[in-house]
């Protein structure tokens, strides 16, 4: 399986990295990792030339460290690379810093981390890691041998990130990338932000959280035209690997099929052409067009005599029409309290403005509905 080489990492990762915060599981409602399941699956990745693992301290309810601790044990110690991470959120004091890391090497059965995160950073979560000094600790960490490169997962805005990787000599960063945030998100500024500071990236959520493999049934069909052989899914992990600067692609498998269709995927990979990059354009616009609301911001519409915060509420349904997330969609109409698709009384008075011709009142009542839909499930 193909991997990169970059002049600040010393290993050889594979292009395929095998995230492990969706194993299966025993039970529906419980976060028990299926072993035998779990460990088929990364048998098999191992076998076709996978080499690189990612868990974190808060995996599965905290056991996703000592399941892949277990399931690689019985491979020699060098063959394979691993990625832990640090939760920021679970240190208060410096002596956390060591608790939690000395946790981690006895859970996954290793004496030293490949490849070591500060997870899920932003300019916030940033602070605790400036006030502790934490850094340095881990810098120490790594001259003892104990870390082998040091990063840091991030979720927030380019700024933050231009910020953060200022702050440390990091060796490598893990941003969220796919071909639908690549506009939407600053995935590209995020890109660009790394290649520019000679940082390469490991990419999560190359399949947002598996929405890129089950777009809306024309989206797929204009992929399945252009190769009939080949899984949706495939595009994505291919979008995201045929950037030059990114040195692995996770995914977070959760069955024996992902897995076997993503080795045949990266076990030959091929960057993307310019042909097949302007077809992944068209399915991503197929998709965008008949999934969203086509509200820009503009805010024409405002202020609603009734206070609902027309963009906020469509771009609110628009995340979860593209990622079908309904807790997170559900928090956020909360969040609107009096300013959601609940207060509209169908006036029409924002019609007139709207460019777009969207017939707010009635989708108002469809984002309506559906946040009550999924409140009685
Ligand atoms: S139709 Fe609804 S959203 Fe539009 S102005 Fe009237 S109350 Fe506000
Ligand atoms: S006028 Fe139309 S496009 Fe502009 S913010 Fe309002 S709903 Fe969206």
């Amino acid at each position: 399986m193909l991997s990169r080489n970059f002049e600040n990492i010393q290993a050889s990762p594979s292009i395929l990295g095998f995230g492990t915060m969706r194993m299966p599981k025993l039970y529906s409602d419980k976060e028990d990792i299926d072993y035998e399941k779990a460990e088929a699956m990364i048998d098999y990745a191992y076998a076709h030339g996978v080499n690189y693992y990612d868990t974190a301290y808060p995996y599965h309810d905290q056991k996703s460290e000592a399941f892949i601790g277990h399931a690689l044990k019985k491979y020699p110690r060098e063959s394979f690379y691993l990625a832990d991470k640090l939760p920021g959120w679970f240190i208060n004091e410096k002596a956390d810093v060591d608790k939690i890391f000395e946790t981690q090497l006895e859970r996954c059965q290793v004496e030293y981390f490949d490849f070591y995160l500060c997870h899920a950073l932003n300019r916030e979560k940033f602070k605790v890691y400036e006030d502790l000094q934490v850094c340095p600790m881990l810098g120490a960490r790594k001259e003892k041998g104990q870390i082998r490169h040091l990063g840091f997962s991030f979720h927030g805005v380019p700024e933050d990130l231009e910020y953060i990787i200022n702050q440390y000599s990091w060796d490598f960063v893990q941003i969220q990338l796919n071909y639908l945030d690549w506009e939407r998100q600053d995935a590209k500024r995020q890109y660009e932000i790394c290649k520019e500071h000679g940082v390469p990236c490991v990419i999560m959520e190359p399949v947002r959280g598996g929405s890129l493999a089950n777009l809306s049934p024309d989206a797929a069909q204009v992929f399945k035209d252009a190769d009939p052989e080949a899984s949706v899914a495939s595009w994505a992990l291919r979008f995201a690997a045929s950037l030059p600067n990114v040195m692995t692609v996770l995914s977070g498998m959760s069955t024996m099929e992902q897995v076997e269709d993503n080795i045949k995927t990266m076990a030959d990979f091929k960057p993307l052409t310019e042909e097949e990059q302007a077809i992944v354009e068209k399915a991503k616009n197929v998709f965008l067009e008949n999934t969203l609301v086509p509200c820009t911001g503009c805010r024409y519409c405002m202020d609603c005599p009734a206070g609902v915060d027309i963009p906020g509420m469509f771009r609110v349904y628009n995340e979860y029409r593209i990622g079908k997330f309904a807790p997170g969609f559900m928090q956020d109409y909360e969040n609107m309290k009096d300013h959601s698709a609940d207060f509209c009384v169908a006036c029409g008075a924002c019609m007139t403005h709207c460019p777009q011709s969207i017939q707010i009142p009635d989708k108002m009542e469809e984002i309506r509905k559906c946040y009550s839909r999924l409140k009685n499930k």
